[in-house]
């Protein structure tokens, strides 16, 4: 677990819902892999007005039906709703898709055209109205994040979600520091490099070290770092159950040094990659 900066706290790994819910012939099973994390203690899931036009919100619903105080639920708002008449309307929706009557975690899914101080006030106000938690933000750079951090009521802001991953550890050089320093948790999507880092050898030999698979090593290099959380998508039981198995995975100074060798850490500054 980690704190937010209120001091909830919340688990270190979560699930992803990008591209779940999008079609009807695999709804069953995603719906199974999200309830069997949810059992594993992955309880922090993800999800985005966004994502399949609101299904993956609808599908999440169906999941937690029942079940809504095991679940810490994100979900976010894009960025052209986040204006002053149309976030508590853009959250109205997502909170109907998900039949819930709040959300734990509502985040600006990445910069907008309104002006910061207008979002804030906007997520301020659905905090009041008790239609979320509390708020945080996607895809902001460290310089994006040190403008805010100057605006009334930002001092309320839980998090920032930008993609990290062995393959793009960019963040290591000035935003993950900037975040640690003022306790506020990095939360990093596309862990798995969306898939596509684990056919990488330096991975496969890690893992062969541990008898472990090349994601649990992907999301336990990441996980030993302080204030990150993962939020691995998986529309598997069999990739859910092996990601939570990363929790147990113990990496030494050998594993670190084969993974620097192979994903060097950034040595300069680096515009923050995103999807
Ligand atoms: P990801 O989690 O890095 O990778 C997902 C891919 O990895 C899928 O193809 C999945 O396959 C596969 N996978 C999962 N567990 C595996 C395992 N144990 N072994 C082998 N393969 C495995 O990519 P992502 O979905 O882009 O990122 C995660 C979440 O972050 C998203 O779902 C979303 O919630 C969030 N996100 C946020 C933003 C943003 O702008 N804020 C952008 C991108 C993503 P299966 O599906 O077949 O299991």
């Amino acid at each position: 677990m980690t704190a937010l900066p209120d001091g909830t706290l919340i688990p270190v790994l979560g699930q992803g819902t990008w591209e779940i819910g999008d079609s009807l012939r695999t709804g069953d099973a995603e719906q199974a892999a999200l309830s069997r994390g949810l059992d594993l203690g992955l309880s922090l899931i993800d999800t985005a007005e966004l994502y399949g036009n609101g299904a993956s919100e609808r599908l999440v619903g169906e999941v937690i039906q029942g079940r809504r105080d095991e679940v810490f639920l994100v979900s976010k708002v894009r960025p052209e709703n986040a204006g002053e008449m149309s976030m508590m309307l853009a959250c109205e929706r997502s909170l109907e898709r998900l039949g819930v009557d709040r959300l734990d975690l509502y985040l600006l899914h990445w910069e907008s055209r309104h002006p910061m101080d207008e979002i804030i006030a906007g997520f301020e106000e659905l905090v009041d109205e008790g239609l979320i938690a509390r708020w945080g933000v996607s895809n902001l750079d460290i310089r994006a994040m040190t403008i805010m951090e100057g605006i009334d009521g930002a001092e309320h802001c839980q998090t920032n979600q930008v993609l990290y991953h062995l393959g793009s550890r960019g963040v290591e050089f000035d935003l993950l520091p900037w975040m640690q320093e003022r306790t506020m948790p990095l939360m990093a999507y596309s862990p798995l490099g969306r898939g596509e880092l684990l056919e990488h050898p330096a991975l496969i030999a890690v893992a062969d070290r541990h008898g472990a698979t090349p994601a649990q090593i992907a999301l336990a290099a990441l996980m030993l770092r302080e204030g990150v959380v993962l939020i691995p998508k998986a529309s598997t039981i069999a990739h859910v159950e092996d990601n939570a198995a990363a929790l147990e995975i113990q990496l030494d100074g050998e594993d670190l040094e084969a993974l620097d060798r192979a994903f060097p850490p950034p040595t300069s500054e680096q515009p923050l990659d995103i999807i």
